[in-house]
């Protein structure tokens, strides 16, 4: 359920500057965008508001910049866009002042300007209103577009919408729609498939969204905590042993939902290069770890897969930045494109997961927000999603 104004919202565009917040927080690499996923994924929003006639204002954040910080400049971005786009992207090299206002109150229809990273300004952090004003400045209505900063009450995010008629993007709106159909649209069986380093990170996803599944599959290092919990000896694996006793609660008040890994891939070292076994869960030897789920596992999750109607994933099944230990992330997400579920995929090293297994486009949807998406899934209210005025 998505019932926010959206851009397609606003009377006419028509001649306005559409200050539009977009998350262009990429990776760079000497000096030049290594994956513009982000970028293209603002394109519709951007380019609804050119076809209005408006003209476009961007900003958004880099990194995590001290201040001004050349290495986290925007202006590689800039670049990138206007190839993307097609047309020529000009760069403010402040977010505020009287330069960079001068130049958004110049723009004619059709032209797109990007301000220089709104967190060479500390403000922004603070979500400082003085400062979100000098931002509101640019614009004659403001757009959120950047579900992956919607958890953050920024400035750019929160405090700017307060100055100008605000309405979400065409990303942040499907985000929210897939995201939100886990809560209101469920399909079931409703598989939930968690998995990643710390359970501790994940204790309000999983609480969130226990009561809702039918089953809820877990892997990663995550799992090591309940399987401690069981009372199975795990060598070095990842434990966290103050979470212990939460998990044991949580597998006791599961009515039996909770499936678990019953065997691994360990290893002798936290290493590509390292001795690899697969064990049963019993047999994890002193001086060895869990890497990633066994062959038997897989087999388990597969077949809670087949016939799941939806299916909301978070957290890789191991180690999956070393090959070795990809396999059984590669498996699940082979199984979650084959089970021709509704599949929603949230956490940023998940993405990552599912694009390096080559099965993108396989699933549903795939959120662009790490952070967010998880916040999201704990129920947790977005302020940058909360500003915007309901329809
Ligand atoms: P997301 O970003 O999708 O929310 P997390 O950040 O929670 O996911 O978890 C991803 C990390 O979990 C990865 O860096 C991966 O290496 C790690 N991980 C997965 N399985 C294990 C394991 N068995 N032991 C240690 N780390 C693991
Ligand atoms: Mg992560």
């Amino acid at each position: 359920m998505f019932n926010k104004q959206t851009i397609r919202d606003f009377p006419s565009l028509r001649g306005k500057r559409v200050l539009i917040r977009v998350d262009f927080n990429v990776p760079l690499k000497d000096g030049r965008v290594a994956d513009d996923t982000r970028i293209r994924a603002a394109l519709p929003t951007i380019t609804y508001a050119l076809e209005q006639g408006a003209s476009v204002v961007l900003m958004s954040h880099l990194g995590r910049p001290k201040g001004v910080d050349p290495a986290q400049s925007l202006r590689p971005v800039a670049e990138r866009l206007q190839a993307l786009l097609g047309r020529e992207v000009l760069f403010a090299e402040d977010c505020v002042g009287a330069a960079a206002e001068a130049r958004s109150r110049a723009l004619q229809p059709g032209q797109v300007l990007l301000l220089e990273n709104v967190r060479f300004h500390k403000e922004e952090e603070k979500n400082d209103p003085e400062f979100a004003r000098q931002l509101a400045a640019h614009g004659d209505v403001y757009v959120n577009d950047a579900f992956g900063s919607a958890h953050r009450a920024h400035a750019s995010v929160e405090a700017v919408a307060h100055f100008l008629p605000a309405a979400a993007g065409f990303l942040m709106e499907k985000e929210i729609r897939f995201l939100s159909k886990v809560f209101t649209e469920a399909e079931r069986p409703l598989v939930v498939i968690l998995g990643g380093a710390k359970i501790s990170d994940k204790l309000p996803v999983i609480n969130n969204l226990l009561p809702l599944a039918d089953r809820l599959l877990v892997g990663g290092g995550m799992a090591n905590t309940f399987l401690k919990a069981q009372g199975y000896e795990l060598g070095d694996s990842l434990v966290e042993n103050d979470v212990i006793d939460q998990a044991r609660e949580l597998l006791l008040s599961s009515s039996g939902k909770i499936m678990l890994p019953v065997d691994a891939v360990v290893a002798d070292a936290f290493s590509n290069d390292a001795n690899t076994q697969v064990v049963t869960v019993g047999q994890v030897k002193p001086g060895w770890r869990i890497m990633d789920i066994g062959p038997h596992t897989v087999t388990l999750f597969e077949g809670a897969l087949r016939g799941a109607k939806m299916v909301v994933w978070n957290g890789p099944m191991g180690v999956f930045e070393f090959p070795k230990f990809a396999e059984g992330t590669n498996a699940i997400a082979r199984a979650l494109a084959d089970s021709g579920a509704i599949s929603i995929v949230g956490g940023g090293d998940s993405a990552a997961a599912i694009e390096q297994s080559g099965l993108a486009d396989r699933i549903t949807h795939i959120s662009t927000g790490g952070g967010a998406s998880l916040e999201f899934l704990e129920g947790k209210t977005l302020p940058g999603v909360a500003v915007l005025p309901d329809k």
